[in-house]
Order: C-alpha cells, then sequence, then structure tokens
C-alpha cells in the first residue's frame, strides 16, 4: 500500500440505526448513522412499512387535502350561482 493516501481503517466501527440498532462494521469512519438496516426494513421484517426520508408521503398528503378543499369551494361556487339563478326567475 502507498504511504499517507489511505484513509484510516476502524475495523471496529458502529452503525446506528435509526431504530434505535447499532451494528459493529469495518468503516472508514469511527461512526456511522443509517436511516434503514436489516433488522427495520420491510423486505426483512415482511411488515409493510413507507419509508419516508425526504418527507415526500407527507408532501403528497397535503396536496391530497388541498385539492379536496379546491373541489369542495368549487362546489360551493356552483350551488351559489345555482341559487343565484334561482332567485332571478322567482323574481320575474
Ligand atoms: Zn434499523
Amino acid at each position: 500500500m502507498k504511504k499517507d493516501i489511505h484513509p484510516k481503517y476502524y475495523e471496529n466501527a458502529t452503525a446506528t440505526c435509526a431504530c434505535g440498532k447499532i451494528f459493529e462494521i469495518g468503516s472508514t469512519k469511527e461512526h456511522l448513522n443509517v436511516e434503514i438496516c436489516s433488522n427495520c426494513h420491510p423486505f426483512y421484517t415482511g411488515k409493510e412499512k413507507i419509508v419516508d426520508t425526504l418527507g415526500r408521503v407527507e408532501k403528497f398528503r397535503k396536496k391530497l387535502e388541498k385539492k379536496s378543499k379546491i373541489q369542495v369551494s368549487k362546489r360551493e361556487k356552483k350551488e351559489a350561482k345555482l341559487k343565484k339563478k334561482a332567485e332571478k326567475k322567482a323574481k320575474k
């Protein structure tokens, strides 16, 4: 091996998962933080779990909520229009 170009290798580095599990691995970094591991990944657990690291699920839900609100307001406008029409007819 060439000298001074290789990073230090930690034989007993620790990787901490978001689920709380701590692994001992070999790495060039002493401590690693991961958000998913074989202990909690749905592929290994068999449980359905949405892996949401970027808040995409939350974003989608907000979008859906917004959409349904818009549809409600549209319906209200339509109903108001119909009411006005009916009032005009009643005057005649
Ligand atoms: Zn995990």
